[in-house]
């Protein structure tokens, strides 16, 4: 595994070992992870997975069960939150409602008892990377919920932590501006360089942010790696099926690249040491699937199916479709979207093709 051959000098964090149970119910299994020194990680998974566990294990509001958490050398597993220096934004913003916006931004400096001059120009480089100049005398309440989120992302940065975290800080926005902070966010990391370690349910948001992907299910870490490789080469199925759109197609393998569907047919797949006989299941991404006219005979070298759409519908740049084969298992395509849909209308017989290169193996 590439991560556990990481030096442990570019190691940020490492949990080794780390489980969290509450009385007989086990939040986190016993876990492994270590976050590069620099880089943007994020926790990714459906509610309940251990994001907000693991997060708050990091940061030190829950001691663990088992295991030990290092901050670069340093074991801080039963170290006081303040002693750790990592900085948090949180969802709900927890700003404090009667203070100004300077004194929200201030205030981890008065904490750490920095001189009156110092925090003036810490608050004020603070509030200009997050694009609030002249909002000092503001109270949270006169600002609106992406405001008051950069004034939160102030107050983190403001102490310069070696570690910044954010649970899910974009959750209360719309859509349109969570996309808006998601590329600010992007640029205050590597503006500042620091490690940033960022929890999300959104698979989009942490496609578009994230060096590297951390996707939890169950309490436990279902696959670690970059947006990339958990789109493209996932592990098992429930990375396939949380990522992205995915046609799943159950069979055995019947040699080192072959492939029997139970629904029959016989296809190629990318060759891998895999017994045969093996119960497992094909794996192809929607818009892998090539459509085209039933009278094509398909390219050599590619699988294909034959199936009649009996649904479309328009996602923007893609279309969706909806194909149904002669069994009646239903496949997913996506086309790029034209003028009116020409050529994808429901109750068109199709061709589909798709190179094996393309699709995954999922033994599980
Ligand atoms: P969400 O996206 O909903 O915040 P999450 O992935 O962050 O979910 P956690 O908050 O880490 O999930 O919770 C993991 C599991 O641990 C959940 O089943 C939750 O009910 C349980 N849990 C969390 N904190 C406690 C606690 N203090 N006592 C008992 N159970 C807890």
């Amino acid at each position: 595994d590439r991560v556990n051959q990481l030096q442990d000098d570019e190691a940020a964090i490492t949990l080794e070992n780390v489980s969290m149970n509450f009385g007989t119910f086990t939040a986190l299994r016993p876990t492994d992870l270590k976050v590069k020194s620099g880089e943007f990680l994020t926790l990714l998974g459906p509610s309940g997975s251990g994001k907000s566990t693991l997060l708050n294990l990091i940061a030190g509001s829950l001691a663990p069960t088992t295991g030990r958490i290092l901050l670069g050398g340093r074991d801080i597993t039963f170290a006081p939150p303040r002693e750790r220096g990592i900085g948090m934004v949180f969802q709900n913003y927890a700003l404090m409602p009667h203070m100004s916006v300077f004194e929200n931004v201030a205030y981890p400096l008065r904490i750490r008892r920095e001189p009156k001059d110092v925090i003036g120009k810490k608050v004020h480089d603070a509030l200009a990377r997050v694009g609030l100049e002249g909002f000092d005398e503001r109270k949270p309440k006169q600002m609106s919920g992406g405001q008051q989120q950069r004034v939160g992302i102030a107050r983190c940065i403001v102490y310069s932590p070696s570690i910044i975290m954010m649970d899910e800080p974009l959750g209360a926005l719309d859509k349109n501006l969570r996309e808006q902070m998601q590329d600010e966010i992007k640029r205050l990391h590597t503006d500042l360089g620091t490690t940033f370690i960022y929890v999300t349910h959104d698979q989009e948001e942490a496609l578009n942010m994230s060096d590297r992907i951390c996707l939890m299910n169950v309490g436990g870490i279902s696959q670690l790696g970059t947006p990339d490789e958990l789109y493209f080469e996932p592990r098992n199925r429930f990375v396939a099926e949380f990522i992205g759109e995915s046609n799943l197609i159950s069979g055995r393998i019947t040699g080192r690249d072959r492939f029997l569907a139970n629904i029959g047919g016989e296809y190629a797949v990318p060759s891998r040491e895999i017994a045969v006989g093996q119960e497992c299941r094909l794996m192809i991404r929607p818009e892998r699937l090539m459509m085209s006219s039933p009278e094509n005979e398909p390219a050599a070298g590619r699988n294909s199916l034959r199936g009649r759409i009996i649904d479309t519908s328009f996602i923007g740049g893609m279309t969706r479709i909806q194909v149904e084969m002669a069994d009646g298992m239903v496949v997913t395509s996506k086309a790029i979207s034209e003028h009116g849909r020409a050529g994808v209308q429901a109750g068109t017989e199709v061709l589909l093709e798709w190179d094996p290169v393309n699709s995954v193996v999922l033994t599980d």
